[in-house]
């Protein structure tokens, strides 16, 4: 077999995606003394967030806390604070890309933009990152490339009729006077909050009840901000909740909509309904170099390093831990250290720098601590 990436420049490491988690472990990296390496990003930096509806907020609130030593939950680096420089309690995606733009700026992270990553392999003791263009090579790779540009089209028979709200680029523009989501957690509250503001009548449908969730755990119950936004006057009014009730299937009928419910209950609307599915996530293009848990997350070791193939990690929102869900800026921003400290060790280099994220809540390296009802 010819070895392809003989002649090419070896990086140390190769980061793939330039948003929050690509940005905020770069920065890591650069306390931890790694030099050598690239941040590959598709787009642009935050363009995950660029593509938010423009209504959408995160639902995370900054406050400018560094001050008394607690970082700003939207934080990604040390030092940085969302709520300090955006003067927002809650950004729109917008504001948040440009932030990270911002931040990737001031640390002089090496970022390659327009760079698409198709798919990894591993040539014996390097990893070929393979875009349309080039073929980067590189001792370590972290995958960082999110799960926002990777909606779920399935999950129901017909959901391709559908619209998925990660593909709605404002709520303002769609056209229509009433509207079927399905699925009632963060973004199909959001969609139907944006919707209901605009007087637009509004169906809500859920395989279970997500706003009833007694949890403890943002990952799996509604934020408060959410929370707060369903008891608005105009959501209350606007908007019919169906708790409950999975959805089978969506129909196309002489220019409507047919909504079947398993339940046998079958609704009709005029506008395409939205589909509020989830995502399947960037880590299918890496499939091969991570073993799968039952849920179809990549199976990480304590270090969040693929236990297949050494040398490639996961960083970001979907990281898991057995029942812990890294899902959130706040608690997969804890593991950048982690990872940075043990491609540092790998490369002989001390990270001592690291330490300090001690200090800031952003290196957990024991997940005992980790409660049933309050992770991370
Ligand atoms: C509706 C919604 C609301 C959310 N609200 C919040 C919130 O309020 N607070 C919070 O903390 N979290 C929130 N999250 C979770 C949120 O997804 C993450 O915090 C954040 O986007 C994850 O960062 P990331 O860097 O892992 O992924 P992303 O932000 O998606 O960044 C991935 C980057 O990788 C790039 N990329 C993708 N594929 C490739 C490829 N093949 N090659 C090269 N580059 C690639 C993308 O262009 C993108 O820039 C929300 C998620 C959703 C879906």
């Amino acid at each position: 077999m010819t070895n392809q990436s003989e002649s090419k420049p070896l990086y140390d490491v190769a980061v793939v995606g330039g948003g929050p988690a690509g940005v905020g472990v770069g920065v890591a990296l650069t306390h931890a003394g790694v030099e050598n390496f690239v941040i590959l990003e598709r787009h642009s930096v935050g363009s995950s967030f660029a593509l938010w509806p423009a209504e959408m907020r995160l639902i995370t609130p900054s406050f400018p806390t560094n001050s008394i030593g607690m970082l700003d939950l939207n934080s990604i680096a040390i030092g940085v604070s969302p709520a300090f420089s955006l003067q927002v309690e809650h950004p729109t995606g917008a504001e948040f890309a440009g932030h990270l733009r911002k931040v990737a700026r001031f640390f002089e992270l090496p970022v390659r933009e327009d760079m698409n990553v198709r798919r990894i392999s591993k040539e014996g003791d390097r990893f070929l990152v393979h875009t349309p263009g080039e073929t980067i090579a590189a001792k370590h790779v972290i995958w960082a490339a999110g799960e926002f540009q990777y909606p779920r089209m399935s999950g129901l028979e017909g959901s391709h009729h559908c619209r998925h709200t990660a593909t709605v680029a404002n709520y303002e523009g769609l056209v229509g006077d009433e509207f079927i989501i399905i699925g009632g957690y963060e973004s199909g509250v959001d969609a139907a909050f944006h919707l209901a503001k605009r007087g637009k009548r509004v169906r809500m449908f859920d395989t279970g009840a997500p706003w009833q969730s007694e949890t403890a755990d943002p990952s799996v119950a509604l934020s408060t901000f959410s929370l707060e936004r369903m008891r608005t006057e105009q959501f209350r009014e606007h908007v019919e909740l169906f708790a409950d009730t999975p959805i089978k299937s969506v129909v196309p009928v002489d220019g409507a909509y047919k909504v079947v419910a398993q339940n046998g209950r079958t609704f009709r609307t005029m506008s395409q309904p939205l589909w509020a599915g989830g995502f399947v996530g960037s880590h299918k293009l890496v499939r091969n170099l991570f073993e799968q848990r039952e849920d179809g997350y990549p199976l990480l070791s304590e270090q969040d390093e693929s236990t297949t193939t050494p040398g490639i990690f996961l960083c970001g929102g979907t990281v898991r831990h057995d029942d812990h869900i890294f899902c959130f800026i706040y608690k997969y921003r804890q593991r950048f250290a982690v990872v940075a400290k043990a491609i540092a060790t790998s490369l002989d280099l001390p990270a001592e720098d690291l330490e300090v994220y001690r200090d800031w809540g952003m290196y957990l390296d024991d997940l005992s601590c980790c409660g049933d009802e309050c992770v991370c």
